[in-house]
């Protein structure tokens, strides 16, 4: 009897330890509504357990009940429980052609020779493309959060990462330094890291992730790519938590070309670093050159999933991420793919769907697109949204509950998340209880610009 007075009082005290920290961690995420709901529930829950206890005085086989409850809670929350499966791929029967993304479009200007090439090729996406051009350019007045003093600021360092993509490859040295594979693996991310990146990987490079013909940049536009690097090395920079949190004002795309700048300098250092080496190596950065594409190469690599929002979904930062890559010759130790429940998760939560301003990312299931199973994400529609607003809006990685930073309590329900199926349905619905199932922001937009 004494055992299960113990046991129950140690339960309370657990109970009171975990929403204290839940407390105390939404007083970091500056999350008004979760610090009242934990300030409430310690009250309430702790009153009934304890203040149960002491004025009905039950006999110790009924303090088993809400033991008993709690301790099946707890193991079904951590045990490995559900199917949790990675994003299926089948065959990847096509490239995609660089010229076809949406970012280089915006850039073919009427009366132009890409323009006539690019619609002649691809009469069909001129319409909604010539929608577009009509909005305001990112960044550029006009634009609802267009600020005349932050704007260029931000234009200013995209300007800055605009110049590195004419260092992205170079001269390899002639003579070819003897490698340890293990140990040029550690010493090339050990270098990734120190220079601000968070995570990690490498991965053979699968060659249908390579583009299949040239679209931004300054090599020759609609030339094939080649890149027959054997090896990936790609990398993650978190986003800090409080700019994400302005989403979709101007500080998270500030916070953007931030992450984007270092990237940049992170991935032309290393390709030069491995060329001096006598390896071939080509830096893949923002502004307008990339050879591969980031997200799935990533995946490969065991950064994270990709999630219905189109991000790479990362076990400790979300989709709160900028990537870069750079692929080379270099032998390497390649890491693996990771899985930790995500698309079981995404599946169950959608609110990343729920707060897209432009109805850019699907509620249903997931359809295959070019043998991969995914969410496809209505690119055009966001990217109109981006240049009415002027900023690159970042809502779906604000709401995104992986978004939330590594506090002890998050890092705990990460757990739980990553082995069992009924942690995530009950993690999606604690998120939306807590934090809210939709963020407030100015509904503004007018449906016949999408
Ligand atoms: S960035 Fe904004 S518009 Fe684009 S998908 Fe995310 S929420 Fe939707
Ligand atoms: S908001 Fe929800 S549905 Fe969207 S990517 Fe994040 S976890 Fe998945």
């Amino acid at each position: 009897m004494i055992i299960v007075v113990f046991l129950y009082f140690a339960a309370g005290f657990l109970l009171l330890l975990f929403l204290a920290l839940l407390a105390v961690s939404s007083l970091i995420e500056k999350r008004p509504r979760a610090v009242v709901l934990s300030a409430l529930l310690i009250i309430i829950v702790e009153l009934a357990w304890f203040g149960g206890y002491f004025w009905l005085d039950p006999p110790f086989y009924i303090l088993l009940i809400p033991l008993a409850v709690l301790t099946v809670f707890i193991l079904l929350f951590f045990i490995p429980l559900g199917e949790s499966w990675p994003l299926k791929i089948t065959a990847i029967t096509e490239k995609v052609d660089e010229r076809d993304v949406v970012f280089a479009r915006e850039e073919y200007r009427p009366g132009t020779e890409k323009y006539e090439k690019y619609y002649t090729l691809r009469p069909e996406n001129k319409n909604i493309d010539d929608r577009m051009r009509r909005l305001p350019e990112l960044l550029q007045p006009g634009g609802r959060y267009y600020d005349p003093v932050g704007s260029p600021q931000i234009d200013a360092v995209f300007g800055e990462i605009e110049k590195l993509t004419y260092e992205v490859d170079g001269e390899i040295t002639q003579e070819k330094e003897n490698v340890n594979p293990e140990k040029i693996t550690r010493q090339v991310k050990g270098m990734v890291l120190k220079q601000g990146a968070v995570e990690v990987g490498v991965t053979e490079l699968n060659p249908m992730y390579v583009y299949s013909h040239v679209g931004w940049g300054p090599e020759t536009w609609g030339a094939p790519i080649v890149n027959s690097h054997r090896y990936a090395v790609v990398f993650a920079l978190e986003m800090d938590y409080y700019n994400v949190e302005t989403a979709p004002h101007l500080p998270i795309t500030g916070e953007s070309a931030r992450q984007y700048l270092v990237g940049a300098k992170i991935s032309v250092a290393l390709a030069a670093y491995i060329r001096s080496l006598g390896y071939s190596a080509r830096a893949h950065i923002a502004g307008s050159n990339y050879q591969i594409m980031l997200p799935p190469v990533a995946q490969d690599a065991g950064l994270g999933e990709l999630g219905r929002l189109g991000y790479l979904i990362s076990p400790k930062y979300g989709p709160r991420l900028r990537l870069g890559a750079i692929t080379t010759d270099l032998p390497l130790l390649t890491d693996k793919p990771i899985n930790f429940g995500v698309q079981d998760f995404c599946e169950k939560c959608l609110k990343c769907a729920v707060n897209c301003p432009s109805g850019a990312i699907p509620r249903d299931g997931q359809v295959n697109v070019r043998g991969v199973e995914k969410w496809p994400l209505n690119v055009e529609k966001c990217l109109h949204y981006w240049r009415y607003i002027g900023t690159d809006c970042g809502l779906c990685m604000k709401v995104c509950p992986f978004s939330h930073p590594p506090t002890l309590v998050h890092n705990l329900i990460r757990a739980g998340i990553r082995r069992s199926s009924f942690a995530r349905t009950v993690s999606a619905w604690g998120d939306d209880l807590f934090y809210g199932k939709k963020v407030k922001y100015e509904r503004f937009i007018e449906p016949e610009i999408l």
